[in-house]
């Protein structure tokens, strides 16, 4: 029959792997754990239609490709029999001994019984699917505890589910990519299975939001491309200069994985890859760990490098055992931007593709668990262990918060997830869904961990873990207001581009609504010197004769302005005054386009040795060009107070910079200089 060869040659496939690296006991062993899993999953089909004993074929031939031992491997085949067949656990005990039977108990699924007094029929499943799910987990970790290897089994189980997810509801979808996302690609990043972990995001936003997924794929291929040449380039004299010094080194260049740039672009809020100075890093792989230190100084003595960047994790390894020193070099004859270089030995990729558990777990029993004591990750799940008393969902809870900093998962009603930036607001999460959803959206109901519907309005800040409805309506539509609603890069891009194209006001209006375009009767108009106005500004145009000064509403000359009676009138003639002949007009930036403007910051931090070396930088790249610049250090607490008045060109370029200057090390404040104090508010 041609289905049986179909899955005797992935065995075969299996079976002749493991030959590469096993003695014939354990490949018997491995013959034996086919011939049982065959049996018990005989006749019954995925979801895709195959036999289901090709999952756990493929689950043992992932951790095989990795040459784990026969215990794994053994485990990996059994892992599904005693949750889904009649075997028991104590028959593969007597067949298999005690390891592989606690190997396999560890990833099977925890079993609860339905309370029957949950409420109705609905409410029992789902509780019962709730509580199920954590205490599986529950079981996980203690089993992670007793033999670390059970969650390698896990991992590749998992990993082997979502890549073949396609035939299943899109309900199921989802929720398998929420728990993978939750659970098993933090698990994955806390053992260092690097390969494992950057697998499962990809797929994870392959499912939740596939749009998504394939427009990163076509920018990163494109940016990819483009930068063919210079990554060739330097690879090139990256080879060269360790070659000249004596060092046997190979240099692989690495374009940043797709979720780790979607990760970016939800921090940054800047959804272009421009500004992604880490889009491609170069991988030096030197043969020994005292290598890597001559790779180093090699290259160090070539190009420069920036000191605050350089990282030693050979001396001080990561908690999930990861070592490489990491530099950021400059100054290549064409290419002179920064590009990030890391540097480890052979033994150290390995580590970094898939952690120490897995490559401990290469080695037999006994030799193994030396490997992996005091390993620092596994000190961190002991200490989870206090935690383990608590109600299997409180714990589930307690370690998802460790686990978890800068993203939070917000719910849609039909149980998909999206993982926002922090402070990310309902309207920004109308927009993420779609740029449709974005411009006609009206509010949210949001229910909130407490279970209650509340209903909230565009700028209510998302909560982790809240389930979002977005509410929209025909006639709602976006307005300058909703600028400030939003936080995100991509909703205010948005919603400026909407206005732009429909001709709307990109300034918030006072009460007295629409303001004329008195600019172009002007024969001059400039931006004031005392309040350097901004975009965001609010803007009023002083008027002098045909000259118009724009100020920040804020700003002293314009309050003047504004406070005075309408007429301008003398009254030398003694006529009544002239009324609408008005001093000060509210405009807006685009009837002033300004081909560039002024603004001073303040810039407070700890000083330190090329500090300022590093600010200029930041403000070169973003073609801001300084004007003026003072600093000022308290030497006794080495307080760095520094102001630099810079002219901009591009408004977006001032965003940008003062971003990365808020990334400087050492710097702990940037705003923007108030050079007039905001006039009092004296009217009652
Ligand atoms: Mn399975």
């Amino acid at each position: 029959m041609a289905t049986a060869e179909l899955f005797m040659d992935s065995f075969h496939t299996l079976l002749a792997q493991c030959a590469e690296y096993m003695e014939s006991s354990a490949l018997e062993t491995v013959r034996r754990a086919y011939a049982v899993a065959e049996r018990a999953h005989h006749g019954v089909r995925r979801d895709a239609g195959e036999p289901y004993i090709e999952h756990p074929l493929a689950v043992a031939q992932w951790l095989a490709d990795r040459r784990v031992m026969v215990d794994c491997v053994t485990a990996a085949l059994l892992h599904d029999v005693v949750e889904d067949t009649p075997v028991s656990l104590q028959r593969l005990q007597h067949q298999f001994g005690p390891v592989v039977a606690q190997l396999v108990d560890g990833v099977t699924k925890f079993e609860v019984l339905e309370d029957p007094n949950a409420g109705d029929e609905l409410a029992r499943k789902r509780d019962r699917k709730r509580r199920q799910q954590a205490e599986t987990f529950h079981k996980l970790l203690v089993a992670m505890m007793e033999d670390p290897r059970t969650v390698l089994i896990k991992i590749a189980d998992r990993l082997h589910n979502l890549r073949t997810l396609g035939a299943v509801s899109p309900e199921r979808q989802a929720a398998k990519a929420r728990e993978t996302l939750e659970i098993y690609v933090p698990l994955a990043s806390r053992l260092g299975m690097g390969e494992a972990k950057y697998e499962l995001e990809d797929l994870v936003l392959r499912y939740t939001d596939p749009r998504r997924h394939a427009w990163l794929s076509g920018l990163i291929a494109n940016k990819r491309d483009e930068d063919r040449e210079r990554t060739q380039t330097t690879v090139r004299a990256l080879e060269r200069v360790l070659l000249h010094h004596g060092l046997l080194a190979e240099v692989r260049p690495h374009v940043k994985h797709l979720y780790s740039v979607h990760r970016r672009m939800l921090e940054t809020g800047d959804e272009t890859l421009d500004e992604m100075a880490d889009f491609i890093t170069y991988t030096v792989l030197v043969p020994q760990a005292f290598d890597c230190y001559d790779a180093m100084n090699a290259l160090h003595s070539q190009w420069h490098q920036i000191d605050r960047r350089l990282r030693d994790y050979i001396a001080r390894p990561k908690l999930n055992g990861y070592e490489a020193i990491h530099t950021t070099l400059f100054g290549m004859l064409d290419y002179p931007d920064p590009f990030d270089v890391h540097i480890r030995s052979f033994a150290m990729q390995d580590i970094a593709d898939n952690g120490p558990v897995l490559v401990a777990a290469r080695h037999t029993s006994g030799g193994w668990r030396a490997r992996v004591q005091g390993l620092e990750w596994l000190t961190q799940v002991q200490a989870w262990q206090h935690e383990l008393a608590l109600p299997a969902t409180e714990l589930v809870a307690a370690v998802q918060g460790d686990l978890f900093r800068d993203q939070i998962f917000i719910f849609t009603p039909r149980g998909e997830i999206k993982d926002v930036a922090r402070g990310s607001t309902v309207l920004d999460f109308a927009y993420r869904l779609h740029s449709d959803l974005g411009e006609r959206c009206s509010g949210a109901k949001v229910t909130g961990r407490d279970g209650v519907m509340r209903l909230e309005g565009h700028n209510y800040i998302l909560q982790d873990r809240d389930m979002v409805q977005v509410l929209s309506q025909d006639d709602t539509h976006p307005t300058a207001a909703w600028l400030r609603a939003a936080h995100t890069h991509h909703a205010r891009d948005a919603i400026s581009h909407y206005l732009h194209a429909h001709n709307l006001p990109t300034e918030e209006a006072e009460e007295d609504g629409n303001y004329p375009d008195v600019t172009e009767q002007m024969a001059s108009v400039r931006l004031g010197y005392c309040c350097e106005p901004m975009p965001e500004d609010r803007l009023i145009g002083v008027v002098a004769g045909q000259r118009m000064v724009v100020h920040r509403q804020e700003c002293r000359h314009a309050q003047e302005a504004m406070a005075a009676p309408l007429s301008v009138s003398n009254g030398h003639n003694g006529d009544t005054p002239e009324r609408g002949a008005r001093q000060w007009f509210r405009v807006r930036w685009e009837t002033v386009h300004p081909d560039r403007f002024r603004v001073s910051l303040l810039l407070t931090g700890m000083d330190r040795n090329n500090l300022m070396r590093d600010i200029t930088a930041v403000l070169a790249r973003y073609d801001l060009n300084i004007v003026n610049l003072g600093a000022l250090s308290i030497s006794t607490r080495y307080k760095a107070i520094i102001r630099i008045t810079v002219d901009v060109k591009r408004p977006e370029h001032l965003r940008q910079a003062i971003q990365r200057l808020r990334n400087v090390e050492g710097i702990v404040n940037v705003e923007r200089r108030q050079r007039v104090p905001p006039a009092a508010a004296t009217q009652p």
